[in-house]
């Protein structure tokens, strides 16, 4: 493998530049050229292509976002799109790539590799942490920490004020930001798309609540949950509460940016020298992961079928110590 391609693509996270920085790295390391390919799948199509080396990724291990950009790209999902990001690869003897993007970016890399026989080594990209095959995905500690972070500010002013503050975090179709964090801001109530939701089981919550807090209090929904999110939520509350000081706080894109924690930064250096030893040994058509500390490849078809399940018991647990 003499030549690879990198790029980072749908929602950016923090730890992708430390995985780019890992792939260039890790190909100085087994004599491959790296060049990285901008604004993810567009850039494939429209060729804005340039070589990456040692000092293009210096001083970028601790840096948020992705210095390579990152765009949603439509065309990509047409096989005419495909054909002409392929042409690109072609003309640059790009000979493999590696992917660095959420479960839409595994897709297109899956309809790629097989359409066009080239080999395509993926990495778990998105705060969501919701794809199959890894613990964790690259971007989800810091985005959890981010969310910590905000909420032990938020409970200051709950408590002096005696305020309920419903926070909405990112989630659409997973609960691990909101689960993760809830448990570790010990909020009151934590609303998540896998698990339903009880309207009167909420409602005891905040009774027993109001019993000893005069209905101060954070509770925890993502994006995706039963109700619609945030808003959605206060007005029920609301409802059946109508003393209750209620504030919705929604934290939007905050949980996106900012510097790495050192778990992400670790496991995105991991992953990246991994990705690019797949490719130096043949491996294709994969997501490589770290599963129980230890590195595991997952093919792309079972990587976008699956979903990564959500730790039900911890869910269970979080109840009872909000008690
Ligand atoms: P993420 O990778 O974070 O899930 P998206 O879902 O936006 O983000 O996907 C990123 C990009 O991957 C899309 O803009 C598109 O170029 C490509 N992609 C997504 N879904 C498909 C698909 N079904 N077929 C081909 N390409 C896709």
């Amino acid at each position: 493998m003499k030549k690879i391609g990198v790029l980072t693509s749908g929602g950016d996270t923090p730890g992708m530049n430390a995985a780019i920085r890992a792939v260039v790295k890790a190909g100085m390391h087994y004599d491959a050229e790296v060049v990285g390919i901008y604004k993810g799948y567009y850039g494939l199509i429209h060729d804005l292509i340039k070589p990456l080396d040692g000092n293009a990724v210096y001083n970028i291990i601790h840096r948020g976002g992705t210095i390579l950009k990152s765009a949603r790209c439509d065309e990509f999902k047409t096989a005419e799109g495909r054909v002409k990001a392929f042409e690109t690869i072609d003309r640059h003897n790009i000979e493999g790539l590696v992917v660095i993007g959420g479960d839409g970016t595994l897709t297109g890399a899956r309809l790629l590799g097989k359409e066009h026989d080239l080999p395509i080594i993926g990495l778990p990209g998105t705060i969501d942490n919701d794809l199959y095959g890894t613990d964790y995905t690259i971007g989800y500690d810091t985005a959890v920490n981010t969310v910590v972070a905000a909420v032990d500010k938020i409970r200051d002013t709950a408590h002096s004020h005696d305020r309920l503050f419903i926070v909405e975090v990112m989630g659409r179709d997973a609960g691990f930001i909101a689960l993760r964090s809830g448990i570790a801001t010990g909020a009151e109530k934590i609303l998540i798309p896998e698990a339903r939701t009880f309207i009167e089981d909420l409602y005891d919550s905040l009774e027993k609540g109001r019993s000893h807090d005069e209905g101060a209090g954070i509770i925890i929904v993502a994006e995706g949950d039963d109700f619609g999110g945030a808003m959605e939520v206060e007005k029920k509350i609301k409802k059946r509460f109508p003393d209750f000081d209620i504030r919705v706080s929604i934290l939007g894109h905050i949980q996106r940016g900012g510097a790495p924690s050192a778990y992400d930064r670790v496991l995105a250096s991991g992953l990246g020298y991994q990705a690019v030893k797949a490719l130096v040994e043949g491996r294709r058509g994969m997501m490589v992961g770290s599963i129980n500390r230890k590195i595991e490849f997952t093919p792309f078809e079972q990587t976008i079928k699956y979903n990564s399940p959500i730790n039900v018991e911890l869910h269970s647990i979080a109840e009872i110590l909000a008690l």
